[in-house]
C-alpha cells in the first residue's frame, strides 16, 4: 500500500517570496498535496504546484488528480500556467472549485491564460481535463470524503474539509476569522445599544459558526498571515491575524494547526517569532493544541 501523506509545496500568501532570508519557510504560493492510498488531491495551484507537477512526471505514479480551487486569486491559480501534467496526456485531471457552474469555472481558469497574459491557452492542454459540478454539496473521491463552505474572505471563497483514514483535515489557506467581532469593536461608538446588543448576538452566532467547522479537527491548515500590529492597518483584508487563529484552535479543540498563508514580507526569523507566540498563547491557555509552521517540503503522515 503506498504511504499516505499531506505535502506542503507552496505556503505563501498573496505572492511569492524567493527571497534568501524567507527560504526556509519557502517562497512559493499556495498548493497542499493530500496523497492518501495513491489517490492524489491538490489543494489550490499557487506556483507551489510547478514542482509538484514535474515531480508528477518523473515519478510517474498518479495519472489521476483532483485539484481543489479555494478561490481564484492569484496566488492560488499562478501555477496553473507551467503546471506540466496538463501538457501531458496522460493524466486525468479534474478542477473543483467556487462558482455558479462549472462553465464558470471553466471560464476563470482559462481566463487567467488568455492573451495578453499568457501566451499559451488551455486549448493547449492536451490531459483529460473535466470539472465537478459546483452544485454538488460534496465529493467523494477514492478514500477521501470532501466537503467545502465560504471563507471570509474578498470574493466567493472555499474551505474544504477532507475526512479520510478516520482523519479530519480542514484546508482554510485565506479565511479573516472574527471579521465581525473586529469590525464592531471598531465601529461601536456608531451604534445604540440595542444595535450593539444585534450585533453582538451575530457576533457569537458567527464564531460558533466558525468555530463549528473546525471544531475536533485532527489537522487545520489556516491563514495565519499577519500579526496583531499588521493586522491594525491590514483589517476588512480577508486574512486573520495569527492569535485570533490560535484561539479559535484551542476553542474548537482541534489538535494540530499549521500556520500557513504566511505574509511574503515576513522572513524566517519573523514566522519564528510568530511561531514562538503561537506557543505562548497555547501554554498561557494550558491546552493540549499542537501548533507548526507550514514549510515547503514538510510531510506529515497520515498512516
Ligand atoms: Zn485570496
Amino acid at each position: 500500500m503506498a504511504k499516505s501523506y499531506i505535502r506542503f509545496w507552496g505556503v505563501r500568501g498573496s505572492y511569492s517570496a524567493p527571497f534568501k532570508r524567507c527560504l526556509d519557510t519557502g517562497g512559493n504560493t499556495p498548493c497542499v498535496e493530500i496523497n492518501v492510498d495513491g489517490h492524489l488531491l491538490i489543494c489550490d495551484a499557487g506556483s507551489g504546484i510547478i514542482p509538484l507537477g514535474h515531480q508528477l512526471i518523473a515519478e510517474d505514479k498518479n495519472r489521476e488528480l483532483l485539484i481543489l480551487l479555494t478561490h481564484f486569486h492569484w496566488d492560488h491559480i499562478s501555477g496553473l500556467p507551467f503546471f506540466a501534467p496538463a501538457f501531458h496526456p496522460k493524466y486525468n485531471i479534474n478542477f473543483f472549485g467556487p462558482g455558479e457552474s462549472k462553465e464558470i469555472v471553466k471560464k476563470y481558469i482559462d481566463d487567467q491564460m488568455k492573451a495578453p497574459y499568457f501566451p499559451v491557452g488551455t486549448e493547449e492542454w492536451v490531459a483529460n481535463i473535466s470539472y465537478i459540478d459546483t452544485k454538488k454539496k460534496s465529493i467523494t473521491y477514492g478514500p477521501m470524503e470532501i466537503s467545502y463552505y465560504s471563507a471570509y474572505h474578498p470574493g466567493i471563497t472555499y474551505g474544504y474539509k477532507i475526512n479520510v483514514k478516520n482523519k479530519c483535515i480542514v484546508y482554510i489557506p485565506d479565511n479573516e476569522c472574527l471579521s465581525l467581532d473586529k469590525e464592531i469593536r471598531e465601529n461601536s461608538e456608531g451604534f445604540n445599544n440595542e444595535e450593539i446588543d444585534i450585533l453582538e448576538e451575530m457576533n457569537r452566532e458567527e464564531y460558533k459558526a466558525e468555530v463549528n467547522t473546525i471544531a475536533d479537527a485532527d489537522i487545520l491548515i489556516h491563514d495565519a498571515q499577519y500579526t496583531p500590529e499588521d493586522y491594525k492597518m491590514k483589517k476588512g483584508w480577508g486574512h486573520s491575524c495569527y492569535t485570533d487563529v490560535i484561539n479559535m484552535a484551542i476553542d474548537a479543540k482541534v489538535k494540530k494547526l499549521f500556520l500557513f498563508s504566511h505574509d511574503p514580507s515576513n522572513d524566517d526569523e519573523m514566522i519564528l517569532k510568530i511561531h514562538e507566540g503561537a506557543k505562548k498563547i497555547i501554554k498561557d491557555r494550558n491546552s493540549s493544541l499542537e501548533c507548526f509552521v507550514s514549510k515547503e517540503s514538510l510531510e506529515v503522515s497520515l498512516d
